[in-house]
């Protein structure tokens, strides 16, 4: 599979999954433009690292995905965004009645609205160039809730929802808009959740990462961020060309339960 001459843009891009998606995409040829909102030495070492190890061209921008105008002026500063992958997330847990306003309404303009910015300012290119792929990263979590987590199973529901609707905006293009529901994946943000946990429920590692993180994940593994490139890689190949306005569930089964 080669994706030798496409741009991809992948949101919130410097950690975990959305780094995952960028190297897969990278290795299948395609010239990467990584992003979050910091602008640190070691964000744009990273768009370095991944040039020379793959001879494609990798670019680091800035641009916060809270902010609509930004969201817009990351894809146009761009250039062009062939491959557009909506990434960017964050996580606040809290009973409903006592979820911060502040934190609710950055996890639907991160985790839900930037999606809506940036396919706005995407589509126009990909018409453009005759041929696009949208995958937005939701989560189980988008298709099966969790107390506690309001914002984020509304945002990520919302972005199933939009997902589908663009799909059907676009089934008579050369373009598709699917949705990856990834369950647990072990990131350095996940990583660094598990020490407070051993200590919270008096477990080990292990009993920890499958009694209490993979609870509700039957494979009681990990999906990995090479898995999400994968399957992203796999949506922008031509064998995925009929593929729009589903979502693909890589959770080791959570949704089957
Ligand atoms: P992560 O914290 O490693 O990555 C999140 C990325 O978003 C980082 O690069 C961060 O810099 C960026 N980001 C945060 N706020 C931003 C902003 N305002 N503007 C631009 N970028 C911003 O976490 P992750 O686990 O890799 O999560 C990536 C995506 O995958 C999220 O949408 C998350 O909801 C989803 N997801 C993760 C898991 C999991 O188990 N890790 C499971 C399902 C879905």
């Amino acid at each position: 599979m080669s994706l030798s001459g496409k741009t991809a843009i992948i949101t919130g891009s410097n950690s975990g999954i959305g780094l995952g998606v960028a190297r897969e995409l990278a290795k299948a040829g395609a010239n990467v433009v990584l992003n979050s909102f910091t602008d640190r030495d070691e964000d744009h070492a990273l768009a370095a690292e991944i040039s020379q190890e793959t001879g494609t061209s990798a670019r680091y921008i800035k641009a916060d995905m809270s902010k609509g105008d930004e969201c817009r002026a990351l894809i146009e500063q761009a250039g062009a965004c062939d491959i557009l992958v909506n990434n960017a997330g964050i996580q606040h847990v809290a009973p409903v009645d006592q979820f911060p306003v502040e934190k609710w309404d950055a996890i639907i303009a991160i985790n839900m609205n930037s999606a809506f910015h940036t396919m706005a300012a995407a589509l126009p290119m990909m018409r453009e160039a005759g041929w696009g792929r949208i995958v937005n990263i939701a989560s189980a979590h988008g298709l099966t809730a969790s107390p506690f987590k309001s914002a984020y199973i509304a945002a990520k529901h919302g972005v199933v929802g939009m997902t589908k609707s663009v799909a059907l905006e676009t089934a008579q293009e050369p373009i598709t808009c699917n949705a990856i529901c990834p369950g647990y994946v072990l990131t350095p943000l996940v990583e660094a959740q598990i020490p407070n946990t051993m200590k919270e429920y008096n477990m080990s590692r292990e009993d920890v990462i499958k009694n209490v993180m993979l609870e509700r994940q039957p494979s009681k593994e990990f999906a990995t961020v090479e898995q999400m490139g994968g399957t992203t890689v796999f949506l922008c190949s031509d064998a995925a060309a009929q593929i729009t306005g589903t979502t693909i569930s890589v959770d080791g089964g959570w949704t089957a339960l």
